[in-house]
């Protein structure tokens, strides 16, 4: 096992834990933060290539043992949601020229990741491809199956006018296999904006991430009859890559509304200067959700209604989680700090599919997940707080962006400027 394989042994120690105390996280114990044990070393990858494919290359040796696992894991995945190896593999091979015509970077990217893993570019793809192979699995089941499968997240966004020192946050518990290596990106890019991103290991786009401007992102899944109608267009993790790239909230806003996702979606995007939206994304249109009282959240179902979706159908804990974030978050707003952010990350109302989510002892195998990545973004100073696993197992871990880009303005982004939006 590699190094990063570390991560994934905490993990597992971290459940563990869980079932020892089932009753164990009341809000009188989830005040005292001092009994949140340190986090054990996160794994991070400092990419900083000249090129796309130079980081790439950079990402596949570092992570490479971490890489083929995460081949293993969602084969095992794909398959028991009806998606065998062959058919997966096919899928994978098919979109390789859907990103090169999408984004070449992301294509070069891959490249790069299979160079330096010394694994074959279709293995690569396949876990680039995997929400879309996932999800579409996941519309068949919702159809056929209801019930089945049942992974979430839960995000939001809070303006400056709801919390105490005026700055705004983003962020969000990220609900996924447990199995999954991941990885938080340090990507130091010449020609593109410097960014912190957590991704998959293998994964050339990230999971949520924040970059040198400030534009944060966070994301939820959805499910809607529209996915997979036309399965082999570009996937959401390309996107995720643009919306590193964007330096203005407009652009990065484009990337979303003007995207061409053969899935459903949802993408939640802060700028530093406190303006925020939540964008609802189905293969065909989009919805728009803006913060109220400073307030913005947003779980696994449509919650502009605009949509009937599918995914509730699947995960009903998702009609909980993201109007308990909201209430959490409301009747704090005017003194909502990092603790407040973290009590939250940290609400077990409906455990195990809480906010912070743990392996539901209930479910087979192939269906569990629980938090893997916990994010909060204070966007205005670049920080990026982050725990591995659910943040009830292990105190927040502290990043920041570095000031090395290339001949740029210094990011020690606490003076007044002003932003562009
Ligand atoms: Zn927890």
């Amino acid at each position: 096992m590699s190094e990063e394989a570390g991560w994934h042994a905490t993990v597992v120690s971290g459940a563990d834990a869980v079932f020892k105390t089932p009753a164990g996280y009341d809000s009188a114990f989830m005040s005292q933060q001092s009994h949140y044990p340190p986090m054990a070393d996160l794994s991070v990858g400092v990419l900083d290539g000249e090129t796309p494919y130079e980081r790439g290359r950079a990402h596949g040796e570092q992570f490479a043992a971490a890489i083929e696992e995460n081949v293993d894991t969602y084969l095992d995945r794909f398959a028991h949601n009806g998606v065998d190896e062959a058919t997966a593999r096919e899928h994978a091979t098919r979109f390789v020229p859907i990103i090169e015509d999408a984004k070449e970077a992301y294509a070069e990217g891959m490249h790069g990741v299979a160079e330096g893993s010394d694994l074959p570019l279709e293995a690569v793809a396949l876990i680039n491809v995997r929400y879309e192979i996932l999800f579409s699995a996941f519309a068949e089941q919702t159809a056929d199956a209801p019930g089945g499968e049942a992974d979430g997240c839960t995000a939001f966004g809070v303006q400056g006018e709801a919390t105490a020192d005026g700055k705004p946050y983003v962020g969000q518990n990220w609900d996924w296999i447990p199995e999954v290596n991941t990885f938080l990106m340090d990507l130091r890019r010449p020609e593109k904006p410097n960014a912190l991103a957590l991704t998959e290991a293998g994964l050339v786009g990230g999971k949520f991430g924040l970059n040198e401007h400030g534009i944060g992102y966070v994301v939820n899944g959805l499910v809607s009859a529209e996915d997979g109608d036309d399965p082999y267009r570009t996937p959401s993790h390309v996107a995720h890559l643009d919306l590193l790239d964007a330096t203005r909230l407009g652009e990065a806003i484009g990337v979303i509304v003007t995207g061409d996702s053969p899935c459903s979606g949802n993408v939640l995007l802060g700028h530093p200067a406190g303006e925020m939206i939540d964008i609802e994304s189905t293969p065909e249109e989009s919805f728009y959700l803006y913060p109220e009282d400073g307030v913005l959240t947003h779980a696994n179902h449509f919650e502009s209604g605009q949509n009937r979706g599918s995914f509730e159908q699947l995960a009903t804990h998702s009609l909980c989680r993201g109007p308990r974030m909201q209430r959490l978050l409301e009747r704090e707003v005017g003194e909502i700090d990092v603790g407040t952010l973290k009590d939250t990350l940290r609400d077990h109302f409906n455990e195990p599919s809480s906010i912070c989510s743990h392996v539901d002892p209930e479910l087979p195998d192939h269906e569990i997940g629980h938090t893997n990545a916990s994010v909060i973004m204070d966007l205005q100073d670049r920080r990026l707080l982050l725990t591995e696993g659910p943040p009830c197992e292990s105190e927040y871990e502290e990043f920041h962006l570095p000031d090395h880009h290339s001949g740029s303005e210094s990011p020690n982004f606490k003076t007044n400027r002003e932003y562009t939006i």
